[in-house]
């Protein structure tokens, strides 16, 4: 039994219906500050499958406790975390507690029920910004947010615990920007309010939601002047995971990857995409740079495809395909 932490989010629901569809059991747990109880009929609706889901928090110890005494669990994929990255500027404490609370809870309960297998989300967010790209995983490593803190440090707890219990191995998976839907239409990315990321704006502008996308600069040194970064289909990402999981249950050990697709896209060539495949127009304008932004960046996904036998398969013109059907099927998202 796979347990998915974080299971009713945007990526955690994509990765169930992958592992549901390749034959695997699994719970899911969440506690739903970000996410959407409807998510579950839509994961039965594409698989077929009763998704078993308990509500939840991951920094529960008793409950976890409950729930590794119910199943036989062999690996967790941990994906319940907060993370918007300027929010964790006004509320730091709540993003350590949250995200270091869930992994320290969640990994002494682990230990406790002899279950050593875990598959942790990172984030391109912990690369040092002075980097060359693409980023390698072996590069130096800092984060300005609070945010990008608990996803560093959360690596580094378990790296500790690594070493003291050599029996854990662990699955450390640096995504750079998912974006995308599942094909069906039935899921995809619902954000609470006004969104903070690229494609989620968009696909609210084409509905008729947002008047307007502003654009945090021009004068970025990119090739057009707008920020650049690697995109990656969240199905193509959820399929990552499969290959952790099967990596890490090979018994090969730990392993530290990046998920992207090697390649970076601007804003506008993001923009242009997305009204090619929805043959709509998305009306923008240039506003000042976004603090804290960063002109460009994008993955050295070498290490996933040896490693992992890992590659994104869909291309830019898919990602925008498939998040306008989610978005026009479901203009108002899981409600
Ligand atoms: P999401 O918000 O859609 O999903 C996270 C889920 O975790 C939500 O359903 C939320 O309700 C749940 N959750 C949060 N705290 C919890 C707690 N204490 N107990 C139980 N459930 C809790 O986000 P996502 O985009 O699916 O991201 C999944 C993971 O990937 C997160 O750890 C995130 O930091 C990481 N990540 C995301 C991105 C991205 O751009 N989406 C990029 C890099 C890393
Ligand atoms: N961006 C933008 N307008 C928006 C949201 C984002 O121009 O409304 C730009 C942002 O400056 C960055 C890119 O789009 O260059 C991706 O931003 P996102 O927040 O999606 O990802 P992140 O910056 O966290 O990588």
């Amino acid at each position: 039994m796979i347990l998915i932490t974080g299971a009713t989010g945007y990526i955690g629901s994509h990765t169930w219906v992958e592992l549901l569809n390749a034959g695997y059991d699994v719970v899911g747990i969440d506690n739903l500050c970000n996410s959407n109880i409807k998510v579950l009929d839509r994961i039965e609706a594409i698989t077929s499958v009763k998704p078993k889901f308990i509500e939840m928090n991951v920094c529960n110890s008793n409950a976890l406790k409950s729930l590794f005494n119910l199943y036989s669990i062999d690996a967790v994929i941990h994906f319940a975390a907060l993370k918007a990255v300027g929010k964790s500027v006004n509320n730091p404490l709540e993003y350590y507690k949250n995200n270091l609370g869930g992994i320290l809870e969640l990994t002494q309960v682990m230990s406790e029920k002899n279950c050593f297998t875990l598959v942790f989300s990172s984030s391109a967010t912990v690369y040092d910004a002075n980097n060359p790209i693409p980023y390698q995983e072996g590069m130096p490593l800092g984060s300005t947010s609070p945010y990008g803190w608990t996803k560093l440090m959360s690596e580094q707890m378990l790296r500790d615990l690594e070493i003291s219990n050599p029996n854990f191995s662990v699955a450390y998976l640096r995504y750079f920007n998912p974006i995308g839907a599942h094909e069906s239409g039935f899921i995809g990315e619902d954000p609470l309010g006004i969104p903070n990321n690229l494609m989620p704006y968009i696909t609210q502008v084409a509905i008729g939601k947002r008047p307007h996308l502003s654009i945090y600069g021009n004068d970025w040194l990119t090739h057009d002047g707008t920020g650049v970064r690697d995109y990656i289909h969240v199905v193509d990402l959820a399929r990552g995971h499969l290959k952790a999981l099967n990596y890490l249950m090979s018994g090969k050990g730990s392993i530290l990857v990046n998920l992207g697709t090697g390649k970076g896209f601007s804003v506008l060539d993001l923009v242009k995409a997305f009204e090619k495949a929805s043959n709509r127009k998305i009306p923008y304008q240039f506003a000042p740079r976004r603090i804290g932004d960063i002109a460009a960046f994008y993955s050295d996904s070498a290490r996933a495809q040896k490693d992992l036998n890992w590659r994104a398969e869909y291309d830019l013109y898919r990602m925008c395909e498939d998040s306008w059907r989610w978005q026009s099927m479901n203009p108002n998202g899981y409600e």
